[in-house]
């Protein structure tokens, strides 16, 4: 098995000097070094040793209480963990069908981890779900939280409930508050009809649902959230869709059948009518799809299931939103550790005839029972996917036998006091935020078939606009875009320093610089965008070096030069139109910028990147008219990294026939030979994608070889990776899933994923 050597940063891993390229081990942490294990789903079928092997020597427990799994069991087991009894606190993992009481959490260790957050129930329970949703709309409006149907708590709000039987004579459905699979739910068009003597919900029915083949169906979507201080929320990729056993009617004469109106899978498969469907290769037939199945259904159906998914990823994070405030609550008062707690919701869905999702309901511990192939397909995958994001740490020293911690410290990074400011990011990012940043990203690279909902790009816009703040990061929005112009111009000058510095060392000619790259990179493409022209001149690959390092040095210095004053020409600009840029207060920016590190621009250039979704204030918006002239060709040969851009009169600096030695700078520039092109409007704009160009260059290559200091540093990385990577990814899977070909020919499904062959082994483990 091949290893990975890495360099031995700190002590906050593993104590093995060589760390394994094992495909159940992923890295993370401050360093990459803590091992945390990945899960496969075909190991429950498989029973691979090797994948096994990995939770064995790491000695993992777990132990499984008031539930019955077989399908977490068996994937716990088949990951090498074993079972202790449930009275043993000895475990890494806890899976409970029910709530925890605080003093459990309380006694939580920093490695342990439970599948509950506590008050999880204020969104689990109908009553206070509802409750939640009401007090959202009230503070945020009616329309923009009407994603429940109108509900009343009785007996307490019958005299409301009255007023609106007037209004809308229903039918009406009746709940219990707290109770599931479809226990005690039934229709009624009276309120005489209504026991008053019982807590119950009473619901204004949806009464023109989405048919297929006119029977009523619901969705079962599940999500994860894997913490709530921040809130992060995933959706996973696929669901499920269940259908009633009968046709539906709205008349109000079936009103009683249960078959028809309650989509339940253990109230119909009492019904003689079920249908199940034994080959796991069949999506779409019977009386449960899968989502994906649906979505290609309704596609075909000229539906708009883009549109859709979106309104159900809003739906969703409206509804946990509406009670993050309580659950956050719970955390910080009992839960010990930031990673003690996740949780996996059963989010129950109705469509309606105009497409509008409902949400009914959400189920605290969703069905893992596998009755049927497609179950163990899509559950085996989920449940494995989830494990893998919450990540069980492998790191021995942090595992059972560590002292009880009060302290809600962290298991990865340095040990910095909460809301100490860490030295290297001075955007006022607290190591306890770097450490969030770093895990967001972490769970992103374990995310298997999770869809990260939020923090996206966009939903943290669109919430955080009805929600506080959630940290400092939000106010590294706000800069403006002189104040962006003055941070880049402020980078590119750090940048010159470290390129200079690096021309005085003596350094292997042989040693490819990737500064030196990036730098004659930029200067190709963005050069052409300032509205001055400037002659480029780009140093022989001839010359020694440290020469040309002198040479890209100066460059770069004339660039920011002619850049600067582009700057002050705008702020003048502005001052003209008196125009106010919101901005973040000047002297405090100043000061940011005085101090600020290369990493630490880096980061604000990012944000600003990633909200303005273009580099292009960086760089200028110069357009010029006349059209490209093809290019000499003498400047590949000087240096050949990438095809010359039009848009800047181009020079080559070439060592002359006497230039054996490094000639000074001027004397170089003397022996330029320049190539004059004019340059477009389109030469313009490839100058930005040239700057994000440059970006994503570093992100593919964190670490400059050979010089020790990582080009980019982690935090950039995090950042761009919570904040850019899966920009309208969600939105992306979905139209994508139900835009895929193929008539949906409710018999002929098509293998989803490899993992189909759980399904077709699921008879060894059906059953709940
Ligand atoms: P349970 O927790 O018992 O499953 P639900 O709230 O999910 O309770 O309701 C059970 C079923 O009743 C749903 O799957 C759906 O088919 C139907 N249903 C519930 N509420 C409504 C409603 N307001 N309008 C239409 N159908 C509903």
């Amino acid at each position: 098995m091949p290893t990975v050597i890495r360099d031995k940063e700190d002590s906050e891993s593993s104590s093995e000097d060589e760390q394994e390229d094992h495909p159940c081990i992923a890295w993370s942490g401050l360093s990459r070094k803590i091992p945390v294990l990945v899960f496969f789903a075909e190991a429950i079928v498989s029973k691979d040793g090797n994948i096994r092997s990995v939770g064995e020597r790491y000695n993992l427990a777990f132990k499984i209480v008031r539930t019955e799994s077989r399908l977490v069991r068996g994937l716990l087991t088949t990951h090498g963990f074993h079972e202790i009894h449930p009275n043993s606190n000895d475990f890494n993992l806890m899976w409970t069908g029910s709530h925890l009481k605080p003093y459990l959490l309380r006694s939580l260790q920093d490695f342990q981890k439970v599948n509950h957050f506590p008050r999880s129930y204020e969104l689990t329970r109908k009553d206070r779900l509802y409750k939640n949703i009401q007090r959202m709309q009230q503070s945020h409006g009616f329309k923009n939280f009407h994603i429940v149907p109108q509900t009343f708590v009785l007996p307490s709000e019958y005299q409301e409930f009255c007023s609106s039987f007037v209004k809308d004579q229903g039918p009406w459905i009746i709940k219990p508050v707290a109770s599931s699979r479809g226990r005690g739910i039934y229709l009624v068009s009276n309120p005489t009809q209504i026991p008053m003597d019982e807590n119950i919900l009473v619901s204004r029915y949806i009464n023109n649902p989405l048919l297929i083949d006119d029977f009523k169906f619901d969705v079962r979507l599940y999500v994860l959230v894997t913490s709530y201080d921040p809130l992060t929320i995933y959706l996973y990729e696929e669901g499920l869709a269940r259908f009633a056993t009968v046709k539906y009617d709205c008349g109000t004469k079936n009103i009683k059948n249960q078959f028809m109106h309650l989509t339940n899978y253990s109230v119909n498969k009492k019904s003689s009518d079920y249908v199940s469907c034994d080959d796991p290769e069949v999506e779409d037939y019977g009386n449960k799809w899968s989502m994906s199945a649906m979505l290609r259904y309704l596609k075909q159906e000229g539906k708009d299931t883009t549109l859709l998914m979106s309104q159900v990823e809003d739906l969703v994070i409206k509804a946990v939103l509406s009670a993050e405030l309580q659950i956050a609550t719970a955390c910080k008062m009992f839960v010990p550790h930031r990673n003690n707690c996740f949780e996996l919701y059963g989010f129950d869905v109705l469509i309606d005839s105009n497409l509008k999702p409902w949400l009914l309901e959400v189920n605290l511990s969703p069905s893992l029972a596998c009755d049927a192939p497609l179950d163990l397909k899509i559950k085996a995958s989920m449940i494995s996917d989830m494990f893998s994001i919450v990540g069980e740490s492998l790191s021995p020293s942090l595992f059972r036998q560590r002292p009880l911690s009060a302290n809600n410290t962290d298991t990865d990074g340095p040990k910095e006091k909460p809301g100490s400011k860490q030295g290297d990011s001075t955007l006022g990012l607290t190591a306890e935020e770097l450490k969030v940043l770093r895990r967001i990203r972490e769970e992103h690279e374990r995310r298997g078939g999770f869809i990260r909902i939020f923090p996206t790009p966009e939903t943290w816009e669109l919430y955080s606009l009805s929600c506080p703040p959630k940290s400092s990061l939000s106010l590294s929005l706000c800069c403006s875009k002189v104040q962006a112009r003055m941070a880049f111009s402020s980078y590119l000058l750090r940048v010159q320093m470290r390129l200079l510095a690096e021309s005085r060392t003596i350094a292997n000619s042989a040693c490819r610089s990737h500064l030196q790259e990036l730098v004659i990179r930029f200067l190709k493409r963005a050069a052409s965008n300032l509205q001055q022209d400037m002659r480029m001149v780009l140093p022989s690959r001839q010359l020694p070096l440290q020469d040309r390092r002198r040479i890209l040095s100066h460059q770069l210095g004339e660039f920011i030069h002619c850049y600067n004053k582009e700057t002050e020409h705008m702020v003048k600009k502005l001052e003209k139109v008196k125009d106010q840029e919101h901005c973040i207060n000047p002297s405090v920016f100043q000061e940011f910028i005085a101090e600020a590190s290369e990493s630490d621009l880096e980061e604000v250039l990012t944000f600003y990147t990633h909200k303005n979704k273009s580099a292009s204030v960086f760089l200028g918006t110069k357009c010029r008219k006349t059209p490209p002239q093809p290019q000499a060709s003498v400047f590949s040969s000087a240096s050949t990294l990438v095809p010359q851009p039009p848009g800047v009169i181009w020079a080559a600096a070439r060592p002359g026939p006497t230039t054996v030695s490094a000639p000074p700078v001027s004397q170089v520039l003397r022996q330029v030979q320049s190539f004059t092109s004019t340059s477009s409007a389109a030469a313009a704009s490839s100058s930005m994608p040239g700057a994000i160009h440059i970006y994503s260059q570093k992100l593919s290559r964190p670490i400059s070889a050979g010089q020790g200091k990582p080009l980019m540093n982690n935090i950039l990385l995090d950042v761009w990776c919570v904040l850019s990577s899966q920009s309208f990814y969600g939105l992306r899977r979905w139209s994508s899933t139900s835009s895929c070909p193929g008539t949906p020919s409710r018999a002929n499904g098509r293998p989803m994923d490899p993992h189909h062959i759980l399904a077709k082994n699921y008879n060894s483990l059906s059953g709940d």
